[in-house]
């Protein structure tokens, strides 16, 4: 395993409580369109263990084009050790990145593509529709639903509908008008569903999707192969 350091070299206020840290890409670094990485702390790596404390997982919300490696995240007033940290972090300041890999690139199959998130969950999606509407072939139609309690709506310079291309994008404030659009998206038997967001999260889209007869070949979780099964059964009372 290969550890990367590199260094912030901008950091972007999204929304009163989401930021885009944005590093300088190292040498050999390679990435693509829905990948995680382990982002962690300087000192992770100082004693015989890693320090868990201090490694997130998280989605890199650029494409390699876009020539730094974005990290979106929300840091709330009460957060975890990682985030007190992070909050306090400046340009020019060290972080470590190993372990990049995407569960989610985008799936051209000449079908309707569902991208379903919830809050910064927008950021893994942020690198597939950026690649869709810049090669939009072998996909019919793209559309984002994206629900926020919050009302401050991630990259909407991005998350805009583009009817030239195919491109739909819906975001709600509340968990009634989500499970509505999504149970009116899942009468489209052949889409493919991508969902981010918390384990529950996807339980509750699944089960919805489930029931609306979607098999689970269909739906696409941010999740390593051998974690599937505890979402994707066939089994409609999970
Ligand atoms: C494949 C994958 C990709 C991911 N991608 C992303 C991503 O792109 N962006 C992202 O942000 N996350 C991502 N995550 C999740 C990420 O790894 C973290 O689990 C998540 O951000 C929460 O971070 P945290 O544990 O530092 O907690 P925090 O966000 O700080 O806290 C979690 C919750 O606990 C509460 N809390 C924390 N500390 C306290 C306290 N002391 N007192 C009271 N309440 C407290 C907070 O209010 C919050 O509701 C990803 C996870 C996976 C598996």
């Amino acid at each position: 395993m290969h550890i990367y350091w590199t260094k912030i070299n901008k950091i972007v206020q999204e929304a009163s409580q989401v930021r885009t840290y944005m590093l300088d890409c190292p040498e050999g670094f390679k990435w693509e369109e829905g990948a995680h990485t382990h982002f962690a702390l300087v000192g992770f790596n100082a004693g015989d263990r890693p320090n868990r404390k201090l490694i997130r997982h998280m989605s890199i919300s650029t494409l390699p084009y876009e020539r730094s490696i974005g990290i979106t995240t929300r840091l709330k007033d009460q957060c975890s050790e990682f985030k007190t940290i992070l909050k306090d972090l400046e340009v020019g300041d060290d972080i470590a990145i190993f372990k990049t890999h995407s569960n989610v690139p985008l799936k051209r199959g000449n079908k309707n593509v569902y991208l379903l998130s919830s809050g910064v969950g927008l950021a893994t999606f942020r690198p597939l529709v950026l690649k869709y509407l810049n090669q939009t072939a072998d996909i019919k139609h793209i559309y984002s639903l994206n629900i926020d309690s919050s009302r401050e709506f991630l990259f909407s310079d991005i998350f805009q509908s583009a009817p030239d291309k195919n491109f739909t994008t819906r975001f709600v404030t509340d968990r009634h008008g989500y499970y509505n659009k999504l149970k009116h998206l899942a009468t489209d038997k052949e889409g493919l569903f991508y969902i981010v967001g918390s384990d529950e999260f996807l339980l509750q889209n699944i089960k919805v999707l489930q029931l609306a007869g979607i098999k689970s070949e269909q739906i696409i979780l941010d999740k390593h192969a051998s974690q599937l099964p505890e979402f994707l059964s066939d089994d409609m009372s999970v």
